[in-house]
């Protein structure tokens, strides 16, 4: 059995998404709204706060809320945001963390008298050496609250230069948009562990953002990613860079299995692409007799579309998912919690009844999902369940921004996949390879973060007590 929590798991016990930053220059819209609808296109990055800072050129006014985009937002505060210059973002954090005050942006006010806004996707690995050196930074409860009070308290006079000067210090996984009263500006880790891209807005003007979704929303082109260890600014002058570090990229592979929404594109691929890829190399790697192949919605679906074209099994929808069901800042119940997965998915009985099924899942990490799953499959009538994951077994923790479980908590961290099975109670169970994981990204393995799946983590992270104190990480992991 794998070791107890240490915190209460939530609803849905898989991994958890990232963080989504938005940031939007645009001579003559209300950026407000730009950045609203940025930010319903990243909801899935982040659904326990939402936040939106704005400048009109002078003042910078930041409003947040707890709750998913469409909840934090009203009408009336958001026309009442007022500029033509913002940054939006969308939260996930631990749950001890979840606050109102750890919601971001987070604004800090300058020696100068004037202001930043900060957003931040990843997560910083040596807050603690930090924390030391920043006048207040004890009492900062967020890495992102850290990395606005380290801004303004550096000395340079443009906050440019404190951006390349703060972006040299701090270690660990980082795309950023930060904002003063004049210029926005998106900024990425030298190994671009998380995604941010650049794209430019049909009436003028420029985007940054997570993921190309936000773009599209927004009917804005795209014009690339921002480079590992690149700056960005936008502002009345256009669109400029700086390349602060030489770039080593090391893109979350995790990003392509689960976090990252299928329509996002990169150079490569597009997510939907590269998981239908994952799906057919499975059927290769593990095939099975079955009558039936079916997706865990959604971030299977593509996979089992693959999976089923390249084995010939038909291929039907078995589960219906409850798309309303997020996290929020309310901690679900004990008895909530003991619904388990029924609160999230429904099986149609008619599908699976009496059937040999190929189940197509993207991972597994504590295990508690996919055994309530096989259960769910069996009560309903499925002959047999053969279970087939399209990464690698998780063994290893996350410290670059994805909240995983703790190395105690992961299934994978001291099991064979035989025990796995066993746990789940699954007929077969199969795991894809990390080459052919590799190889449906259609990037070079040595540009890829893979961290949780074979333990080379390409940020030295500060040891096995990080792992340990995951809960408490001084209060700073924020996103
Ligand atoms: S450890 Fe895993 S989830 Fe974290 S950045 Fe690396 S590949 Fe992504």
């Amino acid at each position: 059995m794998p070791a107890r929590p240490a915190r209460p798991p939530a609803p849905d016990s898989g991994a958890r998404d990232a963080c989504g930053v938005v940031g939007i220059y645009t001579p003559d819209e209300p950026v407000a709204k730009l950045c609203y609808y940025g930010l319903y296109a990243l909801q899935h990055r982040g659904q326990e706060s939402a936040g939106i800072a704005v400048s009109d050129g002078h003042h910078i006014l930041v409003t947040k809320e707890m709750g998913l985009v469409s909840q934090a937002f009203k009408a009336s505060r958001l026309a009442g945001l007022d500029g033509h210059l913002g940054i939006g973002h969308v939260r996930y954090s631990t749950t001890g963390s979840s606050t109102w005050h750890n919601a971001q942006p987070s604004f800090k006010v300058t020696g100068q008298g004037g202001g930043i806004a900060l957003g931040h996707n990843g997560n910083l690995v040596n807050t603690v050496e930090l924390s030391r050196d920043v006048p207040g930074g004890d009492n900062c409860t967020s890495d992102s609250e850290l990395l606005a009070a380290m801004l303004a308290a550096h000395p340079s006079r443009s906050l440019e230069d404190a951006l390349v000067a703060t972006s040299e210090r701090i270690r660990g996984a980082f795309s950023l948009v930060v904002m003063d009263e004049r210029t926005v500006y998106g900024v990425r880790d030298r190994h671009g562990v998380r995604p941010l891209v650049i794209g430019r807005l049909p009436h003028g003007g420029s985007v940054i953002a997570s993921e190309t979704a936000a773009l599209d929303i927004l009917g804005a082109e795209l014009l690339r990613e921002v480079r590992p260890g690149e700056l960005v600014a936008i502002d009345e002058h256009g669109l400029r860079s700086r390349q602060w570090a030489e770039p080593s990229p090391r893109f979350c592979l995790f990003e392509y299995v689960y976090v990252a929404r299928p329509d996002h594109r990169t150079q490569e691929t597009t997510m939907y692409a590269a998981r239908r890829r994952m799906g057919a190399l499975l059927a290769k790697e593990a095939p099975v007799p079955a009558d039936l192949v079916i997706p865990v919605p959604d971030s299977g679906t593509a996979a089992a579309s693959g999976y089923s074209e390249a084995s010939g099994i038909p291929h039907a929808e078995g589960l219906v998912k409850n798309r309303y069901v997020g996290r929020t800042f309310i901690e679900p119940s004990q008895s909530l919690r003991e619904l388990g997965i029924r609160l999230k998915l429904n099986p149609l009985r008619d599908v699976l009844e009496g059937q040999r099924l190929v189940v197509v899942d993207d991972s597994i990490v504590r295990g508690n999902t996919s055994r309530q799953l096989v259960a769910m499959l069996r009560e309903s009538g499925a002959a047999e369940v053969h279970l087939r994951i399209t990464a690698p077994p998780v063994r290893n923790p996350c410290f670059y921004g994805i909240d995983m479980a703790t190395r105690a908590e992961l299934i994978g961290s001291d099991r064979t996949i035989e025990e796995i099975r066993e746990f789940v109670g699954a007929d077969s169970l199969a795991f894809l390879s990390l080459d052919a994981l590799v190889d449906s990204t259609r990037r070079p393995k040595g540009t890829l973060c893979r961290a949780c799946f074979d333990g080379e983590y390409p940020i030295p992270v500060p040891g096995e007590h990080a792992v340990a104190g995951k809960d408490v990480l001084v209060q700073l992991r924020s996103s």
